[in-house]
Order: C-alpha cells, then structure tokens, then sequence
C-alpha cells in the first residue's frame, strides 16, 4: 500500500460518525449506530482507533469534518480520544443516557440499537 494511505480511511465525507465500538452491549450498540448512520446517509462511519493511535492522517480527516461521536458509557474513552487530540466532536452522545443499561450480555442488541437511534436520530 502507498505511504500515503496507510493512515487514511473512507475518505473525506463531510459529516464522520465514529464510536466507542467497546466490548459491552452499550458498546456494540454505539457501533451498530455508526452502522446504521452510515447507511441512512446521515454520515460516514469513521475509524475511532485510528485517533486512538495517534495516526495523523485520521487525526486531520476529523478535524475537517463535522463529527458525530458515540460512546456506550460515561466512562467517554470516545470523548477522551478527541480530547488527547485536542478535538471537539459536534455532536455527543452516550448509550447509557438513552436509558439503556450497560451489562456484558449481547442478547437484546437489535432492540437497544433500535431504541438509541430513536434519540439520536431525533435530536440530529
Ligand atoms: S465508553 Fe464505555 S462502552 Fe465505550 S469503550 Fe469506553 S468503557 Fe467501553
């Protein structure tokens, strides 16, 4: 792969979706958000771990853009990625705040993704 695209993904779509995508059922819901985002058009689902690694082209891709980031739980490891990388995301929002509770169980994730994007959807 040429130097230059090793660090960039999906190109430059003027609205990027990102999430936590973290090993919970708030987690995955984030991630199946971004999922169903994307596919609305809404916005382009983009790497959260490439900010994480501190890869640069990711890093200058989200500054240019308007960002949607979800995180599944207070905890915001979303929210303190951008923050290491002095950023502010446009739009914020958390799974556990749409009354959905965080546990390490995947049984309900079709009717929790359901649910979230209801509210996100609503308050865009
Ligand atoms: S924000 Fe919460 S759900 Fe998401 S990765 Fe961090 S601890 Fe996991």
């Amino acid at each position: 792969m040429a130097k230059e695209k090793e660090n960039v993904c999906c190109g430059g779509m003027n609205t990027l979706v990102l999430a936590c995508s973290g090993a919970s059922n708030v987690g995955q819901v984030s991630n199946s958000v971004m999922v169903e985002l994307d596919k609305k058009g809404i916005g382009s689902g983009y790497c959260l771990a490439g900010l994480g690694a501190d890869l640069s082209g990711f890093i200058e891709s989200t500054k240019a853009a308007r960002t949607l980031l979800i995180d599944g739980c207070p905890i915001g490891c979303g929210k303190k990625i951008f923050e290491k990388n002095g950023l502010e995301p446009t739009k914020y929002f958390v799974i556990t705040e749409f009354d959905i509770e965080k546990k390490h169980a995947f049984d309900k994730l079709v009717e929790e993704t359901n649910q979230a994007m209801d509210c996100i959807v609503a308050s865009l």
